[in-house]
Formats: structure tokens, sequence, C-alpha cells
């Protein structure tokens, strides 16, 4: 038998394997990385195929929040997946945002891709949807920067990965913007008009994030506790999937900020197979904190005295507890070798508890099984 392969395979590999199955497929942003040995042991365990990813302000060249680069990433996750001999997973680029658009940010746009092509990302994620028209006179008026960009982007990286499969996701609708009536939701209309442009400028996305009611991190009542809640609109959801199947457009939808969304409400609400691709990020953070508060209740405190001295200011008249939430991210890059060099029992009980969850979030998003229709569906060995 030759020696198995552990690498990231191709996103599009993935989300066309599931295709037509009502099936989500969990992306985890794995910020504090330690957790990853766990969700990828679940993966292995459920036969579950899993992306794993981080967005340019969690890692770009000079390491973004979380303090990895491009390459230390996908350092930590080939070693994780090697480590859990899990085969099926996609190596992904989280949020690739334009801001501007402007030339200077497109070219270091390009070097972060580079960056993260020679480290052996398998799926990437454009996000241009900050470039939306207000003035635009017309749909297509509205959506052209950001067409132009993702354009101009996907080309690149289809050129940089000379000939090799990767998955794309785009975006249309920026997550979680309000106006005067509250969060401004992407249109049926709008999503088909943006992937149409595409196709028609020679690209072709697999996945589409769309702005449908969810924010990123948590959600918060008047009194600035965290709510749990079903914050997606799912008409709305059903409605753009149902409009991008009626025009043959073959791509299917990323939940982006599902942290805060129960389980069971996920398991019987979401238009699985509508949705394709489920990201979770701030939910791993989460895990890992509320670990190092009794494992490591010291540097707990250590992080947390730097994170409210720091934020504070910035956050006049919000309490305590609110501020640490919303800017504990920013202290991973500053407690970097603290966090990577806690006991072994600590470390222990962080990949117990994300194995647990990753179980719990493959069951609600019925992704048991998916990792062998990818390998049937790739033709790639099966054991
Ligand atoms: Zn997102």
């Amino acid at each position: 038998m030759t020696e198995k392969e552990y690498g990231p395979i191709s996103g599009s590999g993935i989300l066309g394997g599931i295709s037509g199955r009502k099936t989500i497929i969990m992306a985890a942003n794995t910020r504090i990385t330690t957790v990853a040995k766990g969700i990828f042991k679940a993966a292995k365990d459920t036969d579950s195929a899993v992306f794993l990813e981080l967005a340019r302000s969690e890692c770009d060249l000079s390491g973004g929040y979380t303090g990895l680069t491009p390459r230390d990433f996908s350092e930590k996750m080939n070693e994780a997946a090697k480590a859990a001999q899990c085969d099926i997973w996609a190596l992904h680029a989280d949020h690739i945002t334009i801001k501007t658009g402007s030339a200077t940010e497109i070219v270091g746009t390009k070097q972060l891709i580079d960056a993260q092509i020679t480290a052996g990302y398998t799926s990437f994620a454009i996000d241009a949807s900050h470039l939306f028209n207000f003035e635009g006179k017309n749909l297509r008026e509205e959506l052209e920067k950001n067409i132009q960009a993702t354009t101009d982007l996907a080309l690149y990286i289809k050129n940089r990965m000379k000939g090799k499969d990767f998955g794309l996701e785009v975006e249309v609708g920026e997550i979680g913007r309000k106006d005067d009536h509250g969060l401004v939701l992407t249109r049926p209309e709008e999503a088909v008009e943006f992937i149409k442009a595409l196709q028609g400028n020679g690209v072709y996305p697999h996945v589409l994030a769309i702005a449908n009611g969810s924010t990123h991190g948590h959600v918060y009542d008047e009194k600035g506790n965290v709510i749990e809640q079903l914050s997606i609109d799912i008409p709305q959801t059903k409605a753009v999937a149902k409009a991008l199947r009626e025009n043959n457009l073959h791509v299917g939808i990323a939940q982006h900020g599902i942290t805060g969304t129960p389980r069971d409400l996920i398991n019987q609400h979401f238009p699985k197979g509508d949705i394709i691709k489920g990201n979770v990020g701030t939910f791993w953070q989460d895990l890992v904190f509320n670990i190092l508060k009794v494992y490591e209740p010291a540097l707990y405190k250590e992080i947390q005295e730097w994170t409210l001295e720091k934020y504070r200011p910035l956050n006049p008249g919000k309490k305590d507890g609110r501020i640490f939430d919303g800017n504990c991210k920013f202290a991973i890059k500053e407690f970097y070798k603290e966090l990577y060099a806690v006991e072994e029992t600590t470390e222990q009980a962080i990949q117990a508890m994300a194995y647990a969850e990753s179980l719990v979030f493959f069951r609600a998003f019925s992704s048991y099984g998916s990792a062998s229709l990818v390998r049937k569906a790739s033709g790639k060995n099966t054991e």
C-alpha cells in the first residue's frame, strides 16, 4: 500500500462532491489552531468533509490578528490533518476583502494570494461586497465595481494555480450591513445578476456568500448580553437559492456568522443543500478561552486585563464583558507564545472539547458521510 496523503484537496472537489445533497460543509476559522486536531479527528470519525479557513483580517503576510501568516496556518493545518489522518479537507482563504478597489489595494491583495497559493491553499473567497455603488441607476451599475474586482482577482488566482482545481467563493451584499430599516438583505435578482455577470467574464464560483440576516461574531440584547437565535432570514435564503437554481448557475450559498445559532435550530430549519458551506469562526475562539478560564486562570486573567486596558478607552459607556467579548480576538497575536505553550492537560481539554463540538456541528449540518461522497466523485481511493 502506498502511503496515504493527508494534504488539502480542492474546495471545488468537496463542494462538487456533495452537489444535490442536503448537506452543509463546515468551514472552521481556527484562530487559535489548537482546536484543529479535535476538528479533524471528528471529521475523520464521522466521515465528514471540512474546510479550515482564516480571513484576511485574521491571517495575512504580517500575521493578521492571529499572528499567523498563510504559511504558518497551512503548516499547522497540514500537521493537524496528518495527526488525525483526515484526508477530505480544503485549505480556504476566507474573506480576501477588498475595501476600496484602489490600485494599491489590488496589488497588496495579489501579494497575499501569491503567498496563499505558495502555502498550498486549495480554496479562496473573494469579498468585494463593500464596493457597492449606491449611486448606480440599476442593479448592474450598483454591482459593477464588485464584479470588476472579483473578476480581476478570480482570473489572477486561476492563472497562478496553473490548471490546478480550486474552490471559489464570492460575495454579494455585505454581511451585517445595516441601513435605517435594519439589516440589508441580498435580493434574489441581485445574486443572479452578480453570478451571471461573473460567468460572462469567465469566472465560475462554486459558492456565494449573501447578506441574509447574520452578523459576524455575537449578537447582543439591549443589556449587552449575548443572545442565541436563528438570525438568518430563511425564506429569503431559499428564494436566493431557488433563483440561482432556476437560472442554472450551479452555485450554492455560503452561510457566514453561524456562531450563536443553536444547533438544534440549524438542524431543523437551515435549508441544507441550498446552504452548502457553513462558516463557524468566533465559536472556536470562545471554546479556547472558556477552557483557559479553568485550566490557565493566570493566563486568562492576563489576557483579560490586556484587552480591557487597551479597548476600554475606545469603547466609552460599554460594559467590560462586552468590551472583552468584542476585542479578545486582538489578544491572540499579543499572547501568541503563551497560547501555544499551554500545559498538555489544557491542550487535551481544548482538543476534546473541539472534537465533541465538531460532532454536534457535523450532525446539525447533516455532513456525516460527505467525505465518502467527495472521494467517490473524485475517484479518490477509498479504504
Ligand atoms: Zn464571514
